[in-house]
């Protein structure tokens, strides 16, 4: 039988429970609806991958600075920003099931399905045409993938119209005509559409008559903004120049499902570019290219990535695209790539009386400058980078292993060394070149069961190399080094080991 996207999902969750790369929060009381922690494993790939980010996006340019910003902020910045207000969801109900869902989520998968028929129809032409193919020349001109699109153009027109009229009723009688039914009851019996506003708030101060309403950032990039002027003067910043951030970001999602893809605490990585104004179309197209060039950095298959633009701009944004991968559930939004014009630092201005203008010394002229903002979920790209690297094999032997093929640099133990069995002395010449390694490189010692079931175990887990010490080691100062993806295993010298691992690790042949 064929394996479901589900089923991929379902897989990659438990071993990631199972290696110690994610946990569902609270485990022990049930857990807590759409949030995660990360294990012993997962903290370090994660770590890994922000470190990736910040090295791409920070250190190597010399025009774009990291902050650290609080995640609480004055309550004033939500309603200058526009979350008080518009940071919400359209929420359908069941009436049978009792469930709750996006109503454009409802739309979008709706959608989905179309945009699936018409790459069958791509497909059965690829079969039948061979290498005549040309999928442009084919989609262009196919009757029925016309009329598929035509009805997707014409659905995504009238989810337009109904946002930005704020004609609720309009989408529920969309998802009517549509005939949408509700996957868990199959039935078509709705509630109408409600906004739902997904920021939490709490208070703040000690005494409950004092105290006031606050709320946890819902996206990192206000702090951003907040701070812009302290930056841009205290670190003499010249326009175009960009604050950069890494942070937990909280939403109340309706529908939180799909493990870490939508997650009620999250983590983003988000980048805001200052340019002058008029310029921002430019910056837009630059870190759209930019940005897709990270993601596909990382080795993996190119045809996981594709843009998708949106049809419903956010209210601060004049061009707005999506990244996304194509994760075991489907093409999803991975990376946002905004241009926010200078909606925020002008309402900021408003709000706080405070002036947040530019001195453009060539231009000789003040002005608020226009952002480009590039925002993409940590834990997203957790996930991506863990759906892509897990990997059933079945060796030429006829025996199976499962393996994460994480990109060298980013697997949260860089280097396995076992002794090849626990006596003679071998075990302490394995700690020794740990010894050797670890200012250096995450290692895992191990000497139980046969070498073969160690290799299986750090295959499991993603471990690049794994080291084995034998009785040849101590007579002249060679070790085997295997290689996780081709399973290669090389003789060399115990001196030969840091070199060696230097250029496999090094992450100029990535970015
Ligand atoms: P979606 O449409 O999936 O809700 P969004 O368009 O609201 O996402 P943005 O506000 O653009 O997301 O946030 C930027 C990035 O933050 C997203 O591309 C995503 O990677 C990440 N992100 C947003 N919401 C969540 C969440 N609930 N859980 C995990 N990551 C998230």
């Amino acid at each position: 039988m064929a394996t479901t996207n589900e089923d991929n999902l379902k897989k990659i969750i438990s071993h990631a429970k199972e290696y110690g790369y994610v946990f569902q929060s609270s485990e022990i009381y049930d857990g807590l609806s759409a949030v995660y922690d990360y294990g012993q494993l997962g903290s370090e790939l994660k770590k890994n991958i922000k470190d990736y980010w910040w090295k791409a996006m920070v250190q190597m340019h010399e025009n774009i600075v990291g902050i650290d910003a609080a995640i609480f902020m004055h309550p004033e910045t939500w309603k200058a920003s526009g979350h008080v207000d518009a940071f919400n969801d359209p929420l359908i109900d069941n009436k049978d099931s009792k469930k709750r869902y996006r109503a454009d989520v409802l739309i979008e998968e709706y959608i989905g399905k179309i945009e699936s028929k018409n790459e069958k129809e791509v497909e059965k032409a690829k079969a039948r045409f061979g290498d005549a193919f040309n999928r442009e020349q084919f989609l262009a001109t196919n009757p029925n993938v016309l009329r598929n699109q035509a009805k997707i153009d014409e659905i995504n027109a009238r989810f337009k119209t109904c946002m930005n009229s704020d004609d609720l009723a309009g989408v529920k009688k969309l998802i009517e005509d549509l005939e949408i039914a509700c996957p868990i009851s199959g039935s078509k019996n709705w509630t109408d559409v409600k906004q739902f506003n997904l920021m939490f708030s709490t208070e703040i101060g000690s005494v409950s008559e004092s105290a006031s309403k606050i709320y946890l950032r819902p996206e990192t990039a206000q702090g951003i903004f907040v701070n812009f002027l302290n930056v841009q003067k205290t670190g003499r910043m010249k326009i175009p120049f960009g604050i950069a951030q890494i942070g937990k970001a909280f939403r109340n999602e309706i529908v939180a499902r799909q493990f870490i893809f939508r997650m009620r605490e999250f983590e983003q990585m988000e980048m805001q570019f200052f340019v002058r104004p008029g310029d921002e179309m430019k910056w837009y197209e630059y870190w759209k290219n930019a940005r897709v060039k990270w993601h596909k950095s990382l080795g993996f298959n190119e045809n996981f990535y594709r843009f998708h633009d949106h049809i419903k701009l956010a209210h601060y944004a004049n061009a707005a695209c999506d990244i996304e991968f194509n994760f075991p559930m489907g093409f999803k939004e991975l990376e946002g790539i905004h241009s926010r014009t200078d909606f925020d630092l002008k309402q900021h201005e408003k709000h706080s009386g405070k002036k947040l203008q530019y001195f453009d010394t060539e231009q000789n002229e003040s002005y608020v400058p226009y952002v480009v903002e590039t925002s993409v979920g940590l834990d997203r790209t957790f996930l991506a980078i863990l759906s892509a690297s897990y990997q059933e094999q079945v060796l030429e032997d006829g025996s199976e292993r499962t393996v994460l093929s994480i990109p060298a640099f980013l697997a949260p133990i860089k280097v396995a060394v076992f002794p090849l069995i626990k006596k003679d002395g071998l075990p302490e010449k394995a700690q020794e070149i740990i010894k050797l390694l670890k200012y250096d490189y995450s290692c895992q010692y191990d000497e139980k069961d046969s070498v073969g079931k160690r290799y299986r175990r750090q295959d499991a887990i993603g471990t690049p190399f794994c080291i084995t010490i034998d009785h040849q080691t101590l007579e002249d100062n060679t070790v085997t080094i295997r290689d996780r993806d081709t399973m290669k295993q090389d003789r060399i010298k115990i001196d030969e080991i840091e070199s060696l691992l230097k250029s496999k690790f090094d992450i100029k042949k990535w970015l």
